[in-house]
């Protein structure tokens, strides 16, 4: 699933195509992709201009002239592309967006499905889903971040994964965070002190630069907008590394489930007091 880096890798190369660019018309080849009613999508999107692109956690936000809020979350396997318009389209390729001018056209994307685009107009106030996150997780201050773990009895990782409290983070960069802080996934969040609250906001914010350089992380499908692959998955020391030694220890890297969420840790590491 793409997480923070990978969205942000998405929109910055999204912004260096798209920004003036006027969208021309559009075909929604399935409508499972688009929460709108096809016809009404089509109307506020065709022909207007492409001002801005830019993100809440894993949110893709695509900001137009006549107040046209675009708003995409790709969840597993969601794709924006950006594709020769003589290719003929896959099949799983769902939403195609003409731009005026251009020799490309932007292509969602999508094997499972699980993704959408929608459009929110800010005059029906239906903003909600976005105001329900919590703060970015690579804008949130160490002060904010011990702040917010002090009241919470539950599990570290559980509340590191909770969109509402920190936006941004999923599986991989949760689990690769906690390792390099040396805190154990299942340690009740208002247990940490203060110095462990530190670390792992810096290991956090680390962590997630590292990967936006090394544009994402590719396990399986992500793929940024010109098909790049990213190149985090060779800094993992933890995720997707089950049974290797640990590169601090040497001890097994472990893997349990942590709220349903298969989990990676170093046993030595990351001890559960
Ligand atoms: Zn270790």
């Amino acid at each position: 699933m793409p997480e923070l880096p990978e969205v942000e890798t998405i929109v910055r190369g999204l912004r260096r195509k798209l920004i003036g660019k006027k969208i021309g018309p559009i075909r929604v080849l399935s409508r499972q992709v688009v929460v709108d009613p096809p016809r009404r999508f089509r109307q506020a999107l065709q022909g207007a201009i492409i001002r801005e692109i830019g993100r809440k956690g894993k949110f893709i936000l695509i900001a137009c002239d006549r107040e046209v809020l675009l708003i995409t979350h790709l969840r597993m396997t969601g794709q924006f592309l950006l594709v020769p318009r003589e290719q003929a389209p896959d099949k799983h390729t769902h939403v195609i967006f003409d731009l005026e001018g251009d020799a490309c056209q932007l292509r969602y994307r999508d094997v499972r499905k699980f993704g959408w685009l929608a459009i929110k107009n800010p005059e029906e106030g239906s903003r909600s889903l976005l105001e329900a996150l919590g703060p970015d997780a690579l804008e949130i201050t160490a002060a904010a971040f011990f702040q917010g773990l002090r009241p919470k009895k539950r599990a570290i990782k559980s509340l590191l994964l909770d969109q509402t409290f920190l936006c941004g983070l999923g599986n991989i960069y949760v689990d690769e965070s906690l390792y390099r802080a040396g805190i154990h996934p299942l340690t009740r969040a208002d247990t940490l002190s203060r110095e462990q609250a530190l670390l792992l906001h810096r290991h956090i914010g680390q962590v997630l630069k590292q990967a936006i350089r090394a544009k994402g992380t590719t396990v399986s499908d992500y793929r940024g907008p010109e098909g790049i692959v990213g190149g985090f998955q060779r800094y993992l020391r933890v995720y997707d590394r089950t049974g290797e030694a640990c590169e601090a220890c040497g001890a097994l890297i472990q893997k349990s489930r942590v709220g349903g969420r298969g989990t990676h840790t170093c046993p030595a590491c990351q001890p559960l007091h």
